[in-house]
């Protein structure tokens, strides 16, 4: 167990395993940045699945129990149901779990996932109105699909997250036909504030709707009720009264978590950051590709135990260094 500068523990891990995508959702991969002159990562500079493994289970030591695989688009990498097993079985990651945009599940890679021993899946999907959806993401065509996959994961795991991205003027007509739409389902819809990752969306603050406008456009047709939240949890649990679904609220921007975050991000080619907002990440690939143990635990030693971010929290502090600082972008660092 380690502990970083302000006493918070490290047990949890999101690991981008591409940051490629098929979608360019304004808020993350905007088209006009990520167009075809983009430079992705090659295919040699990606971590293998054996390096994924070998590094899960360092990190281990230290106290890693959790792992959520993400990217960009995680169901782009190839049998990612082997990296999963292997996560588990040989790594021995008690919780391992995968955000993605629905897009390129189907009943069989579901059933094949749950089989490997993925412990749940999240789904991002940001308007059930095809049109409102082409606003927010010109590639995405087919929400139809991602609703079914959605279905499919529930048929499977009974259970899921739904990722919900509002921005003003955008997408914040579809919060109740999202609610409508999963509340007799046991979806836990979670509502995300617009962050300012990364450097190419363009954000301002003016754009946010806040979890408590959220809050009160969908009490205006339901009776909402927060329940006890989770310490380390990023998301303020709420009851829908009268149907399965319950509600999950996402403030990054109105309520920083920081002072509870045990979480670290590892990048597609093998770089640590210690913060979503980080402005660099610590190599870890060549002592992962030596297979040099003892200076891979020194140096993550020394990165956990002299963390001291905290950005969501200091964002709002007028004139702070790191609000001047250039981010990283959520695709490569894994959201
Ligand atoms: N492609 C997968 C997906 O969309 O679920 C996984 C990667 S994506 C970067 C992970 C999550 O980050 C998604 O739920 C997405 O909505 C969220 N996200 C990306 N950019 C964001 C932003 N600027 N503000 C808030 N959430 C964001
Ligand atoms: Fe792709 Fe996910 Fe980013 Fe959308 S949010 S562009 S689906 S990585
Ligand atoms: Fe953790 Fe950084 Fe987010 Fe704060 S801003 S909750 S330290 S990732």
């Amino acid at each position: 167990m380690i502990r970083d500068k302000l006493s918070r523990k490290f047990e949890y891990l999101r690991i981008s395993i591409t940051d490629k995508c098929n979608y360019r959702c304004s808020y993350c991969m905007p088209s006009d940045v990520f167009g075809s002159n983009h430079k992705f990562l090659k295919k040699d500079e990606l971590l293998s699945y054996e390096e994924i493994i070998y590094i899960a289970r360092e990190l281990k030591h230290f106290g890693l129990r959790k792992i959520r695989l993400t990217g960009g688009e995680p169901m782009l990498r190839k049998n990612i149901q082997l990296l999963i097993g292997k996560l588990k079985n040989e790594a021995g990651i008690e919780e391992v779990h995968m955000t993605c945009n629905g897009s390129l599940l189907s009943k069989e890679n579901i059933r094949e996932l749950k089989r490997s021993g993925l412990d749940s899946i999240t789904i991002s999907l940001d308007s059930i109105s095809k049109h409102i959806g082409k606003k927010l993401n010109p590639t995405h065509t087919d929400n139809k699909k991602v609703i079914d996959n959605i279905y499919h994961v529930l048929d499977h795991y009974g259970t899921l997250k739904l990722n919900s991205v509002i921005i003003k003027n955008i997408n914040e007509q579809e919060i109740i036909p999202i609610v409508n739409q999963f509340k007799n389902d046991n979806v836990n819809i979670r509502f995300i504030e617009y962050m300012d990752v990364g450097e190419s969306n363009n954000w301002d603050k003016d754009k946010v709707i806040t979890s408590n406008q959220i809050k009160k456009i969908i009490s205006q047709k339901y009776s909402i009720q927060q329940e006890p939240t989770i310490k380390s949890s990023t998301s303020e649990k709420w009851i829908l009264n009268n149907y399965a679904a319950t509600l999950g609220f996402i403030s990054s921007i109105s309520k920083p978590f920081c002072n509870d975050c045990n979480r670290g991000r590892l990048s597609a080619d093998g770089k640590f950051y210690t913060c979503l907002f980080s402005t660099f990440g610590h190599d870890l690939s060549n002592h992962i590709r030596n297979q040099d143990r003892e200076m891979l635990r020194l140096f993550f030693q020394n990165i956990w135990s002299s963390r001291i971010d905290q950005y969501s929290k200091l964002r709002s502090i007028a004139n702070h260094p790191s609000n001047n600082a250039s981010k990283i972008e959520m695709s490569y660092i894994g959201g």
